[in-house]
């Protein structure tokens, strides 16, 4: 008789010894077979300017870019957790089913060297004592002795200034964590605390916000800025992300990010009112054309639509930055796509491109709001995204004031860079300063272009070239 598997399974000793058999292929499942099995890599991060944010094309940052890449690599999906904290990134990362990893801007240390395993580094950053700039200038620790000095509680840095303390029992210093590093440029920026302990990479990215900080000596030497892992002997994981950055860091693709994060400088500070009163005469009659068809079209005054163009790119058709926006009015590739335009670095496609879509996120902001402070809105919108305006709008009308105003809500769009206040809102951090910038500087060429076409008679229909008499430069309103 054949003996049946049912009857097989009966038997009490088989049944212990399938399950033992069982239990031992489930221990040998490694971790990366795990997430692999799950299909989804789950990575905890900040939510800081550095590391993971929101901006107008969506989520962005390069701890962010670096993860996604990752998990594309494995074929998984991603999903991103913002810890508060780093206390609380860490006590998450080692709990049970916690994260897989986390990408958070963490610098490699020996007391963190305890509690995770850090991968190969992908970026050295240096820990930089900051103060105000026309401050007394500290050169070195002594000079912070009784200083207001602050650090981001549970930071590298903090370790270090607690071992400094050792041999400068004079040194005090606050930490907090309801502050981010960008709130502690702020406080520096504005004479709320004499100094502040941050790293390179940190005060790259928002010394645009900040332009008070400056640099007063660096603490130590480079150090490493690594992912973690938590502890477990098994190395599947570890050695998947170890693969991978060798492998970005071989191909350029990490250089490029990190280009992409630190390596611009602020366009804003760089233009200047002789630049723009030059770019008037020498870029702006190639252009002017297309600009009055669009405006034509879109029922949009075309010297805003030349306002906006030059603050995108400076007038420069063939103008691209690091983040893959291109053209006079600097198209994202999805946005190009969403108004129809198939060549980016076509002068005629970008403006008819770029009026549609301003026309597009006019229309998707409350008709309540009048103008012209709906077409502020709608530019701070093309910025920074409907989302984080909105969430500035709700943070105006919470503290009383008018959130249909631009006037009031400029004042709380910058609050979307203080943890105290993003943390609050839907759409969590963004560069809050950036829209206000943008429409601020708008309206400002839109004024200058306006000023500058009134003399004439429109229905004579001449070209800017015409209108900028020699002189008429020197002539511009103060301020401008
Ligand atoms: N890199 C720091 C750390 O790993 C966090 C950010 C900072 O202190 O600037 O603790």
């Amino acid at each position: 008789m054949h003996p049946t598997p049912a009857r097989k399974l009966h038997s009490p000793a088989l049944a212990v010894a399938l399950c033992a058999a069982l239990l031992t292929a489930c221990e040998k499942s490694t971790q990366l077979e795990d997430i692999r099995e799950a299909g989804e890599l789950r990575v905890i991060t900040r939510n800081t300017p550095t590391t993971f944010y929101q901006d107008r094309n969506g989520d962005t940052g390069l701890e962010y870019e670096l993860a996604k890449r990752f998990a594309e690599s494995l074929n998984l999906d991603l999903q991103m957790q913002s810890a508060d904290t780093l206390e609380s990134l860490y006590q998450q990362l080692g709990s049970n089913n916690g994260p897989d990893l986390a990408a958070a801007g963490l610098t490699v240390n020996a007391q963190r060297q305890d509690q995770v395993r850090f991968a190969s580094p992908y970026l050295q950053v240096t820990p930089q004592v900051v103060y105000r700039r026309g401050d007394k200038k500290p050169r070195s620790i002594e000079d912070l002795y009784g200083q207001r000095l602050m650090v981001l509680k549970g930071s590298t840095l903090a370790d270090e200034l607690r071992a400094l303390q050792a041999v400068h029992p004079e040194l005090t210093f606050t930490e907090s964590d309801s502050f981010e590093v960008v709130d502690l440029l702020r406080l520096v920026n504005d004479n709320e605390i004499d100094a502040a302990v941050v790293y390179s990479n940190e005060l790259v990215v928002n010394r645009a916000f900040y332009p008070a900080v400056s640099v007063a000596f660096d603490l130590g030497a480079e150090q490493p800025m690594a992912w973690a892992l938590q502890q477990r002997p098994d190395s599947t994981l570890l050695d998947a992300v170890n693969a991978f950055f060798a492998e970005i860091k071989a191909d350029g693709t990490l250089d490029q990010l990190i280009e992409r994060f630190y390596g611009h400088s602020d366009v804003l500070d760089y233009v200047g009112a002789r630049a723009f009163a030059e770019h008037m005469q020498s870029r702006l009659p190639r252009y002017e054309t297309f600009l009055r068809q669009a405006g034509d079209q879109y029922a949009l005054d075309w010297r805003l639509l030349a306002a906006m163009a030059y603050q995108e790119s400076l007038w420069d058709e063939t103008a691209r930055s690091a983040t893959g926006v291109r053209g006079l009015m600097m198209l994202t590739l999805p946005t190009a796509k969403f108004v129809g335009v198939t060549n980016r670095v076509d002068p005629q496609q970008s403006i008819m491109g770029g009026a549609r879509y301003l026309v597009w996120v006019r229309d998707q902001i409350s008709a309540d709001i009048p103008e012209p402070d709906r077409t502020w809105f709608a530019l701070a919108a093309y910025n920074v995204g409907l989302g984080h305006l909105e969430d500035a709008r709700k943070l105006t009308e919470k503290a009383g004031r008018d959130p249909n105003r631009w006037i009031d809500v400029k004042d709380f769009l910058p609050l979307l860079q203080k943890k105290q206040w993003y943390t609050q809102t839907r759409y969590g951090y963004a560069r809050g300063s950036e829209p206000v910038h943008y429409v601020q500087n708008i309206r400002r060429y839109h004024d200058i272009l306006q000023w500058v076409t009134q003399p004439q008679s429109e229905s004579r229909q001449q070209s800017t070239e015409q209108y900028l008499a020699p002189g008429i430069l020197e002539q511009l309103p103060e301020g401008i």
